[in-house]
């Protein structure tokens, strides 16, 4: 694919726009310019504090060299006053006040020129002898007038005498600092001067600084308002200086040059930076506005790169995570692109495939590929279901989706769907087939039939229906379980298919229900072939699980075009005929015809007119006498119902007692029955019992027992007289309730005989299992005796069973007196039939019966 060749770093790499970009930029010149301003306003900050504390260093310099010049000049001064020849004679030796202050040798000129508001002379006893205050003459000590001792300064200045040097300090004086200087009076270097032993008195000059003073001291060596030192937030905010030990001190304004620096940059910076911002604000507008401009060109271009980026990831991703793969072809459809899923789905190779043609690969049922994509590949979703083999060899389906690339071929994808294709498939055929014996259902039957019905059937060679229901079949559900019935079904529908040509069908529609359609049948003879191979197949013997099951098949007919040309009638016609079939005794096939429709509207009429049957007494009761082998005496009679209809005569019971049972009928005219048989028989002679045929339906509802014993005591009848006979149905449906039900008539003192023996095909396990009195053996065996043999050797056998059981054994439908002789042969116990008796009504057999009973 050309156009997936983009590199994957720039799709991944994050473009930051124009506009960003330059915000980024001038934004970061901005903060470097206001840094830079930053620092220039802090070093401007550091150089003004820096000058400042500089100045105040200077300024402290100045103010202690302003004191300390003072001091020193103090000192200097009071030396030249102390060590003088005439002030030790004059204010030592004696103290000539007229000396000292009137001829103003240490008098006002000391106040008034220098300064010293006070002059004391202490003795050498520290006692003030001359005192000079503000240039007056005074009698004030100096302790009093400084109001504090200087002795301690006084013992300084004599221990300085020798050496000539002065002392001083500054002490506190009501607020201000006063200097005090001393120096002791010495007679210095004059020789004139007699010196006593003493110790020297001491000169003291005592200088107060008043704010005047101080102020003007400071301003002479350069500093600011020299002043008193506050207390105070003053205090700390200028410097100072402590004088003395005590807490006086002074404090100056110094000079600030670094405020003064401030004050006068910092508002030009100020100025400079908001220009600066100004034009930064102004530029970043302008080259928003550009930026904003070349961004949108930019951004649609970056919005169409990444879309295509993406697309092409998504195409990646959707190619390699879906189960598709991906197809080119050229005009010619040769492979020139499959993507790397093509291996993986098909288990072919792409190199080996790349360069075929798209139908060495890929086939369609529906046309050639090249057709189909000249004619589809324009189509918005043109899609085709292909077949394809896949690199294991196995038959695998897929979907192709197909687009053209105009002149260059074509492009789509293909979507493995195999499973589904199966799942679907599977699907058709479960709703189609019979899920137990894979036959075709009835939905498919239907269909097929209706096809086959399309295709104009003829006599000649027509359509042939049959509708097969299996005999006997659910006992065998019944007695040996489902599963066993399920195996009879499975079996049942191989033998069927196996009759049938491959092209002909096989359905389930029901429980024990079959319908085949075959074709190609040109006789009705060869109809029938088929029936009696059907009936033959079905006829053998089922082993399941030990046992050996019998079971039979009834077919009826029904062909398209003679009786029906619509599916929907000719299953019904089938179904009529199967009806009739069994009608007709079961194991038999019947072709539909016309009348049979008939009859069954005349069935429907039937049922309608038993009811009425029983309310008008419209039954009738026959007997058949049943006689003793050894002897020929009469032991007893069958009771055998018969209905006089109003318009069609004297019915038999085959024509009813089926619709009795299916309607439900049979229990009253059951009851009828046992009450009319029970109470002919009271007026028989001691000895003769009289039979009574019960219904398999009689067991399943109807309390047998209660019926039976209410006969019993209205009729006065001897129970040991009366024999019920029942077929081996009655245990086939329920074996357990049957056996129950039995043991109760037992206990009635009833006899019980097993009706139709032989024709089942468990008989001898009931006969064994159940409180049977007798059997009767169907006449179907008797038939077959003959006087050169035949049945012989089963009837010997059935007799010595019946022998071994100790049960009465009668043969039924004894007609020839060869049966009979042969019976008699056999040890027959007693023998029923046309031969001996026919059925005969009560009066009949009355006065039979008083016949045999006086034989004159
Ligand atoms: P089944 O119990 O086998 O009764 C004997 C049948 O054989 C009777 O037919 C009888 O007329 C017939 N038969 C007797 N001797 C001969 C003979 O030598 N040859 C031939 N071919 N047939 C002979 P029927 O009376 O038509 O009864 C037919 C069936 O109807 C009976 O067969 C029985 O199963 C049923 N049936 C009759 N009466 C009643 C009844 O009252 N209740 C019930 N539930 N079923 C009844
Ligand atoms: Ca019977
Ligand atoms: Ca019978």
């Amino acid at each position: 694919m050309e156009n997936l060749g983009v590199d994957p770093s720039s799709v991944t790499r994050p473009r930051s726009s124009n506009l960003s970009l330059a915000r980024a930029s001038l934004l970061g010149c901005s903060a470097l310019l206001l840094s830079i301003f930053l620092l220039v306003a802090m070093l401007l900050v550091f150089i003004a504090h820096d000058q400042n504390h500089e100045a105040e260093a200077h300024s402290r310099f100045d103010a202690e060299n302003a004191l300390q010049s003072f001091e020193r000049l103090s000192r200097k001064t009071i030396k030249d006053y102390a060590f003088w020849g005439d002030a030790y004679q004059h204010l030592h030796l004696t103290v000539d006040t007229d000396w000292a202050f009137v001829r103003q040798n240490l008098g006002p000129t000391l106040f008034s020129d220098l300064g010293y508001q006070g002059v004391f002379v202490v003795d050498p006893t520290d006692r003030t002898v001359y005192s000079v205050v503000y240039g007056q003459l005074r009698t004030v000590t100096l302790q009093g007038w400084l109001n504090r001792s200087m002795s301690a300064l006084i013992a300084q200045a004599r221990q300085g005498a020798d050496s000539a040097s002065a002392v001083s300090t500054f002490v506190d004086m009501d607020g201000a600092p006063a200097l005090v200087a001393a120096a002791a009076l010495s007679p210095g270097t004059d020789p004139d001067v007699q010196r006593d032993q003493r110790p020297p008195s001491v000169l003291l000059f005592v200088a107060r600084f008043d704010p005047a003073r101080l102020a003007t001291l400071g301003r002479d060596y350069g500093v600011d308002q020299l002043r008193v030192a506050a207390t105070g937030a003053e205090a700390t905010v200028f410097p100072r200086m402590t004088l003395a030990d005590d807490a006086v001190a002074v404090q100056w304004t110094p000079e600030r040059p670094g405020d003064r620096l401030l004050v006068l940059v910092l508002p030009l910076l100020a100025c400079a930076g908001l220009v600066f911002g100004l034009m930064s604000w102004f530029i970043l507008r302008r080259t928003t506005a550009a930026a904003r401009v070349m961004d949108a060109n930019h951004a649609s271009l970056a919005a169409s790169r990444s879309a295509l980026a993406a697309s092409e990831e998504r195409f990646r991703d959707v190619a390699e995570a879906s189960s598709d793969w991906i197809w080119e072809v050229d005009e010619q459809l040769h492979f020139t692109y499959l993507s790397e899923r093509f291996e993986v789905v098909t288990g072919l190779s792409r190199e080996r495939c790349l360069g075929r043609p798209l139908d060495e690969i890929l086939s369609s049922e529906q046309s050639a590929l090249s057709t189909w994509f000249k004619g589809h590949a324009r189509r918005a979703n043109a899609v085709l279901q292909c077949n394809y083999q896949s690199g294991d060899g196995q038959a695998r389906v897929c979907r192709l989706s197909v687009r053209e690339m105009e002149g260059r071929g074509y492009r789509g994808t293909a979507t493995d769907i195999t499973e589904e294709v199966e799942a679907r498939r599977r699907i058709e055929y479960l709703s189609h087939h019979d899920a137990l014996t894979g036959l075709a259902n009835r939905t498919r039957m239907q269909e097929f039939l209706d096809g086959k019905l399309k295709a104009t059937p003829t006599l000649e060679a027509p359509l042939v229906m049959l509708s097969v229901d299996l005999d006997r079949f659910k006992p065998v559900n019944d007695l040996l379980g489902h599963a066993a019935g399920d195996q009879v079904l499975n079996e049942v529908s191989q033998r069927l298919a196996g009759c049938l040509r491959d092209d002909d069908l096989v359905a389930r529609i029901g429980g024990d229900e079959f319908v085949l359609v075959v074709a190609g049948m040109a006789s009705q003879q060869e109809v029938e072939n088929l029936c009696r191979r059907l009936i033959d197949c079905i006829e053998l013997p089922f082993y399941i699980a030990e046992h050996e099951v019998f079971i039979s098949a009834s077919i009826g007919i029904a062909m398209a075009p003679a009786d029906a040309t619509l599916a929907e009638e000719l299953l019904r016609y089938a179904d009529i005929a199967l009806y009739e079939a069994k009608e007709a005794g079961r194991n038999t096939w019947r072709f539909y015809a016309g009348d049979m429709n008939a009859r069954i509207v005349e069935r429907r009429q039937l049922e309608s007119d038993l009811r009425l049957a029983i309310k008008q007494d419209q039954l009738r009761l026959h007997f058949q006498p049943r006689y003793r082998l050894q002897g020929k005496q009469l032991a007893g009679a069958e009771a055998l119902v018969r209905w006089q209809h109003p318009q069609r005569g004297l019915l038999g019971p085959e024509l009813f007692i089926p619709i009795a049972e299916e309607t439900g009928l049979i229990l009253p005219l059951s009851n009828w029955v046992l009450h009319t048989a029970c109470r002919v028989a009271a007026s028989w002679p001691d000895g003769v019992v009289v039979s009574v045929n019960l219904s398999s339906t009689e067991f399943q509802r109807g309390h047998l027992v209660a019926r039976v014993k209410a006969a019993l005591t209205e009729t006065g009848l001897d129970p040991a007289r009366l024999e019920l006979e029942l077929t081996e149905s009655v245990m086939l449906d329920d074996a357990e309730g049957a056996l129950g039900i039995m043991q109760s008539l037992k206990a009635l003192g009833v006899r019980l005989l097993m009706d139709d023996f032989g024709t089942g095909y468990s008989s001898l396990s009931y006969l064994r299992s159940f409180p049977f009195d007798g059997l009767k053996i169907d006449r179907s065996f008797v038939g077959g005796l003959t006087a050169s043999g035949g049945d012989h050797s089963i009837i010997q056998a059935i007799v010595g069973l019946g022998r071994a059981l100790s049960l009465t054994v009668t043969a039924e439908g004894v007609e020839t007196h060869d049966q009979f002789s042969a019976l008699r042969d056999v040890q027959c116990d007693e023998a029923q039939g046309f031969y001996l008796s026919e059925p005969m009504d009560a009066q009949a057999i009355a006065q039979l019966l008083r016949r045999s009973a006086d034989p004159s």
